[in-house]
């Protein structure tokens, strides 16, 4: 089968314009909405993407509670509006799967034992979406869940690495996910040093896979400075504030 796109030109462009090992801009904020518990949003590339966490709070239905820890609970959720062509607005099984794989790759970082028979729901809303969601949803909710002031052991940020035009690449966009060779998502928690998430979609060799995991780690580890920076931001910013206020 010939293919259509070029992913990478012969100067080892990508179509976005970055080199292979680098990172779409990442705009991140925290403490953005007034309802929830806590809350976060970030852009990464075009995606667009909003989290927020209540909890830990009753569980219902009651039947539900876990007697040894919190039950964490997370939607994944696309709009009718994050894709060119209209997304129904109900539930589809790769939102059902994302769910579950973002839910698991959160779960180590937090005390969940600290509230046996509570419940913590976390919600992920993709505005816009340009491939990548799982790994910008798994990075956005771990803000998210910090906000609420949630214990955990360590943030989670999670990045995706893969193959295109023959290339290593990071932080594969849209056109590369759906046109590239292979795609290998992964969610790390640095200080711990263990990742949560690890899925690959296509085909790579063993040492293409080794190059690709080790991108994706350092991807991670990039997202993680930014998301200590973002959550420092809101702390600064109340400091500010209070400050003037007493003036
Ligand atoms: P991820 O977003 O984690 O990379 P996928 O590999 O399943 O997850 O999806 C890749 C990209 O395909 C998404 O980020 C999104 O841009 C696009 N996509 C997903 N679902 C749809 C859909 N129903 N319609 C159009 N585009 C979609």
């Amino acid at each position: 089968m010939s293919k259509k796109i070029r992913l990478v030109d012969e100067n080892g462009i990508r179509t976005d314009g970055r080199k292979p090992d680098e990172l779409r801009p990442i705009k991140l904020e925290v403490g953005i909405l007034n309802n929830a518990d806590g809350s976060a949003y970030i852009e990464q590339g075009k995606n667009k993407i909003l989290a927020a966490v209540y909890g830990p709070r009753e569980v219902h239905p009651r039947h539900l509670a876990l007697p040894d820890r919190a039950l964490l609970r997370c939607r994944y959720h696309m709009a009718p509006f994050s894709v060119q062509e209209r997304k129904s607005p109900a539930p589809s099984r790769r939102e059902v799967e994302l769910s579950k794989v973002i839910r698991e790759a959160l779960e180590p970082a937090i005390f969940l034992e600290r509230f046996p028979r509570t419940s913590i729901d976390l919600f992920i809303e993709v505005l816009q979406a340009d491939g990548g969601t799982r790994a910008a949803g798994v990075t956005v909710a771990s803000l998210a869940l910090a906000d609420a002031g949630m214990p955990m052991r360590d943030l989670v940020a999670a990045c995706a690495a893969g193959k295109a035009d023959g290339y290593i690449v990071l932080d594969l966009n849209d056109i590369e996910d759906k046109e590239g060779e292979a795609d290998v998502p992964v969610a790390y928690m640095p200080s711990l040093n263990a990742v949560g998430l690890l899925q690959m979609d296509g085909q790579l060799t063993p040492e293409e896979f080794e190059q690709a995991f080790n991108l994706a780690i350092e991807g991670c580890k990039r997202i993680y400075e930014l998301q200590k920076q973002a959550l420092k931001a809101k702390y600064l910013a109340i400091k500010e504030a209070v400050e003037e206020a007493v003036e």
